[in-house]
């Protein structure tokens, strides 16, 4: 008999720059539509011990890194956030994905100081999850108040000489020019100059939808976040931040034994794949 073996593609990383830490799976402050977090309940503690992270960078090479990025959930909310901060900037800069909630200008001075106080010289870039520039459609998005909080840190961090990022996932398909516009303007009716450095458009990732797999491309020329990093979570090593919850994303135990091909098999690989495009890094 002729079985047909379908597999499915799969690509090998490339280099090791970008290393993710999930400060928390579930534990956030707000709950946006569309999340790819599954934030069911705020009172699990299942903050990754310091320990842990502590055990990952000191076995991982030094200099190999070109950033470490604190996510969740919402990473701020860790209770050991600043001594896991100072820790990885020993290794690299530091990028915090966050919702800007517990940002304020207290905070924003004290995160300087951490910055200043780092002995390597590296430093820590805020990406600060926005994803209207209208405060009706973006509370809408996002809850109640967001917009207004995501403006206030942001005001606060660029006070204490932060050069904030926003990242915004795209939920209506606008035109990126225009999204890019009309937030420029937002940032400067509050005396925030901005290039197009500033902003991280991010297409809307549902987990429900599945693309087409391409057939006629180098899935190994493509822009995806498993051919450049791994993510540290509780439960193990995983090939990115969107299959962190996810057993088809893992793919180790440790640092020190993880398997460097990832098959891209999910829905979330579908249209990772159709967008070709970094979502969490550079
Ligand atoms: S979701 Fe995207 S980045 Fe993650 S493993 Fe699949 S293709 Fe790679």
């Amino acid at each position: 008999m002729n079985k047909t073996i379908i597999k499915a593609p799969s690509v090998e990383m490339t280099k090791f720059s970008n290393l993710f830490i999930e400060m928390t799976a579930q534990n956030c402050n707000l709950k946006c539509k569309n999340c790819y977090v599954n934030v069911t309940d705020k009172k699990t503690k299942d903050f990754i011990p310091i320990e842990k992270v502590k055990q990952t960078l000191s076995d991982m090479t030094k200099n190999e890194l070109e950033y470490i990025h604190l996510t969740g959930a919402e990473p701020m909310l860790h209770p050991d956030f600043n001594q896991i901060l100072r820790l990885c900037l020993k290794y690299s800069s530091v990028i915090i994905h966050t919702n800007a909630l517990n940002i304020n200008d207290k905070k924003a001075r004290f995160l300087r100081k951490v910055e200043e106080e780092n002995e390597a010289g590296n430093e820590i870039v805020f990406m600060i999850s926005i994803d209207h520039y209208k405060e009706e459609e973006n509370d809408l998005l996002r809850g109640r108040g967001s917009f207004r909080k995501a403006i206030h840190a942001l005001q606060s961090l660029y006070k204490y000489d932060f050069n904030p990022i926003l990242a915004i996932v795209n939920h209506y398909s606008i035109p990126e020019k225009e999204l890019k516009n009309n937030f420029k303007q937002l940032c400067a009716s509050f005396d925030f100059e901005t290039t197009d450095m500033n902003f991280k458009i991010i297409p809307l990732m549902r987990k429900d939808l599945v693309c087409d797999n391409p057939t006629d491309i180098d899935y190994q020329s493509l822009n995806l976040e498993c051919k450049t990093s791994r993510t540290l979570t509780i439960n193990g090593i995983f090939a990115c931040p969107l299959l962190a919850s996810d057993n088809r994303g893992k793919c180790g135990n440790d640092i020190n034994d993880f398997s460097s091909r990832t098959y891209l098999e999910t829905p979330y690989c579908s249209q990772c794949m159709s967008n070709n495009r970094y979502l969490f890094s550079f």
